[in-house]
């Protein structure tokens, strides 16, 4: 006998409603598939509307704001120092959440979603074991499954969240604005929640491990981003290892390494953001032979399919990049499989962007990657101080890279840096998915004055074919 409230069985069972399985639930049902979606959530979301994107691009545009009303003295406009009031911050950002992860709950019930709030773990290949948040437990058949439970931050060895220990869920619940703060890792969420609360008013240190922030971005993009941020940051400490952390009660001590030898410095708050991993223990994944690879990421096909065929992988558990929009697509992919139709993840280009500012976007091959694999490309590299609309924002930092085949003039990569970038990069990957070459954007006409100029202006500065 099923417990009340979960079904005895279903067509398609799908545990995680982040962006990749919440996509994938409203599009099955819309094919026609009667859905069961399993998350412990009030309502679909998962980390990035709850514990990611969304609340870390709220707290960056409070950022932009402080960071232009300073800035705008410059061109005659004068503003008082901003007087921050956190709590309504925090209040507005958890509206924005409420918001969105609620049209998505009314969304999943016009769907006719079975949604059940709890945890579910594969107890066999076609029998799922549910516990809701009320402590029902029941076993649920289904005939196809779609795992999209995500990832979780990676710790340092040895330490725990604390108050003054954060990963990225800490940072954002935005508990209070610490005198200063440390970021552990020059990547995406360090460098994103390190400006965030710099403008609000922290003193902000990072330390990262590596010789350059932003790993396996190209390195012009990252000096344009990396000026910037030498200002608005303390201490940028790169080659620079954490030896040992030491809480205490009114603060933390970190002992760092570099080539220079150790040193300890005193901080009120840290925040680790040294990469994310799938969230595939406890799935129970061996019960319906599912095959995972060294880094836990489950095996998939072009499908999003499993080894186990029936049951399919996507999003962060799938592998890298761990993105929500490349989820959004594998979950069509997997959705429009389950219901029979024939679908296949085959991206030419899937877009990074790092919200800081200014911005940092790229899609396709990037140039050191074109370097590391010996392969000829032609580039064309613009800076932004000649671009109009860029000098009317009050700026003249930005840089737009084309990367081309010498061959036959199609674009392989593009990459951008400056306000906005992460809304100019979607024509770089519309352009890579049509493959599209040079003389096609120098044949667009772009709308002037706009930084969109600088793609168009790219285009016409590489070497006629
Ligand atoms: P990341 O991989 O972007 O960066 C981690 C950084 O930490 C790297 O630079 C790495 O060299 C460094 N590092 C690792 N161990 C270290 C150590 N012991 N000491 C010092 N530095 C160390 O990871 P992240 O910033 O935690 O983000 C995780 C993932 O979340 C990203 O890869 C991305 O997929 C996703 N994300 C995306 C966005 C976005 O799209 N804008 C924003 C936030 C997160």
């Amino acid at each position: 006998m099923a417990a009340a409230g979960i079904p005895e069985k279903t067509q398609l069972a799908i545990i995680g409603a982040g962006p990749g399985g919440y996509h994938a639930a409203f599009h099955a049902a819309d094919l026609g598939l009667q859905v069961t979606l399993i998350d412990p959530a009030e309502n679909p979301g998962g980390v990035c509307l709850y514990r990611g994107c969304i609340p870390s691009k709220a707290l960056l545009h409070v950022a932009g704001v402080v960071g232009e009303a300073a800035e705008s003295a410059a061109i005659g406009v004068k503003f008082a120092p901003p007087e921050i009031d956190i709590a309504r911050v925090r209040t507005w950002k958890n509206e924005v959440i409420d918001k969105l992860t609620g049209a998505l709950g009314m969304q999943a019930g016009r769907k006719k979603i079975t949604h059940i709030r709890g945890t579910a773990t594969l107890s066999g290949p076609h029998t799922l074991q549910v516990v809701t948040n009320e402590g029902e437990a029941g076993a649920l058949a289904f005939e196809q499954a779609i795992l999209a439970t995500g990832s979780r931050p990676v710790m340092l060895p040895g330490t725990e969240p604390t108050a003054r220990i954060m990963n990225s869920t800490g940072a954002l619940d935005l508990e209070d604005v610490p005198a200063s703060l440390l970021v552990v890792g020059g990547g995406y969420i360090g460098l994103e929640l390190g400006s965030a609360y710099a403008a609000l008013g922290s003193e902000v240190s990072v330390v990262e491990m590596t010789g350059g922030l932003l790993p396996g971005c190209d390195r012009d993009l990252v000096s344009v981003l990396k000026r910037r941020l030498d200002r608005k940051f303390k201490a940028i400490m790169l080659n620079t290892k954490v030896e040992a952390m030491t809480e205490k009660k009114d603060g933390v001590t970190v002992t760092f390494a570099d080539k220079k030898g150790s040193r300890t410095e005193s901080f009120a708050k840290v925040l680790i953001a040294i990469g994310r991993r799938p969230h595939t223990r406890d799935l129970g994944l061996e019960t319906a032979g599912i095959e995972v690879d060294g880094k836990g990421f489950v095996q998939v096909d072009a499908q999003r399919r499993t080894s186990a065929g029936h049951i399919y992988a996507i999003g962060d558990i799938a592998g890298e990049p761990m993105l929500a929009h490349k989820a959004y697509r594998e979950a069509a992919v997997a959705a429009e499989s389950a219901a029979a139709g024939k679908a296949v993840y085959d991206p030419r280009a899937i877009p990074a962007v790092v919200f800081t500012d200014p911005e940092i976007a790229w899609c396709g091959l990037t140039e050191t990657e074109a370097r590391a694999a010996g392969r000829k490309v032609t580039t064309a590299k613009l800076p932004w101080r000649g671009n109009g609309r860029t000098l009317t924002l009050g700026r003249d930092d930005g840089l737009t890279k084309l990367i081309t085949d010498p061959e036959t003039g199609v674009l392989l990569g593009v990459a951008l840096v400056g306000p906005g970038a992460g809304e100019l990069i979607a024509e770089g990957v519309l352009a890579l998915e049509m493959a599209a070459t040079v003389e096609d954007l120098r044949h667009t006409i772009h709308p002037h004055p706009t930084l969109s100029e600088t793609v168009f202006d790219a285009a016409w500065a590489l070497p006629p074919r």
